[in-house]
């Protein structure tokens, strides 16, 4: 998966390309990282990307120009690389909630391009006119779009076929079947007086994914009644997890 990203804080992106699973899907070419500063996009000699707001107030917004002219770039070198145009995502604290089957819903295309924003936000005429999908991640406010810009690139990688391997599968994950995950253990087996529950000792493995899955029921209904909910509209409950939650309530 190809991502594009306009930023003006390029360096930020070490960060994803320098560590742990991300790295290792760069490195293996199952994601491609490309960044483009708004700066190298302005026509004056202080290169300005960002001017006071019409209407007073507090903060500075970026401007149309420089962030239209990255796009068209990302777009022209797409056209020359005969890849299919992306669609153009904002990531803001306005936009539609990020959720796992948004990730896996985008986690399709071939490509995506990437509008980090700074300051007090974007010349809303530039995300009329260029931008496909508005994503947030959560209901705060971060100083900048490349965190959550790498969030969702993070989450996306994830996604791709061979960037984990069998051992940090993703099927088994929170959310992927629409409950939280289990608690996890490691040796010792004794720590501080705590010790492992007993059946992650017995080798049993079908009393494990049992125990696994009440786990998984009982800590999504104490703490994310409302996913549980969903898991039951959408089918993914069996007669064994209603008999478990039942019990557990
Ligand atoms: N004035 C804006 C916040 C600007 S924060 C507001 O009140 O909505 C600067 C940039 O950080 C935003 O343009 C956006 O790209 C990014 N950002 C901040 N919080 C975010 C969030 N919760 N989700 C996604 N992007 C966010």
């Amino acid at each position: 998966m190809r991502f594009d990203v306009i930023t003006l804080f390029p360096e930020m992106f070490s960060a994803f390309t320098g560590s742990g699973i991300t790295r290792r899907a760069v490195q293996t070419g199952k994601v491609q990282l490309y960044t483009w500063n708004p700066r190298d996009f302005t026509k004056d000699v202080y290169r300005r990307v960002d001017d006071r707001p019409f209407g007073g107030g507090p903060g500075m917004v970026m401007m149309a120009e420089p962030l239209d002219l990255a796009l068209d770039a990302i777009a022209e070198q797409g056209v020359k690389q005969a890849v299919q145009v992306a669609p153009v995502v904002y990531v803001s604290p306005a936009g539609q909630p990020l959720t796992h089957a948004r990730v896996v819903e985008l986690s399709g295309l071939p490509a995506l391009t990437l509008l980090c924003g700074r300051y007090e936000g974007v010349d809303e005429r530039v995300l009329t006119k260029r931008v496909n999908i508005e994503l947030s991640i959560g209901d705060f406010v971060v100083s900048g779009g490349e965190l959550p810009a790498m969030m969702l690139m993070d989450a996306l990688a994830r996604q791709l076929p061979g960037v984990l391997n069998d051992a940090e599968s993703a099927v088994q994950e929170s959310f992927a079947n629409g409950l939280l995950d289990c608690p996890h253990y490691t040796r010792p087996e004794n720590y501080q007086d705590q010790t492992v529950p007993s059946v992650l000792l017995s080798g049993n493995h079908a009393q494990i994914a049992s125990w696994r899955r009440k786990q998984a029921l009982q800590r999504t209904l104490a703490r994310r009644p409302d996913l549980i909910e969903k898991a039951r509209s959408e089918g993914k409950l069996s007669k064994d997890d209603e008999a478990v939650l039942a019990e557990v309530k």
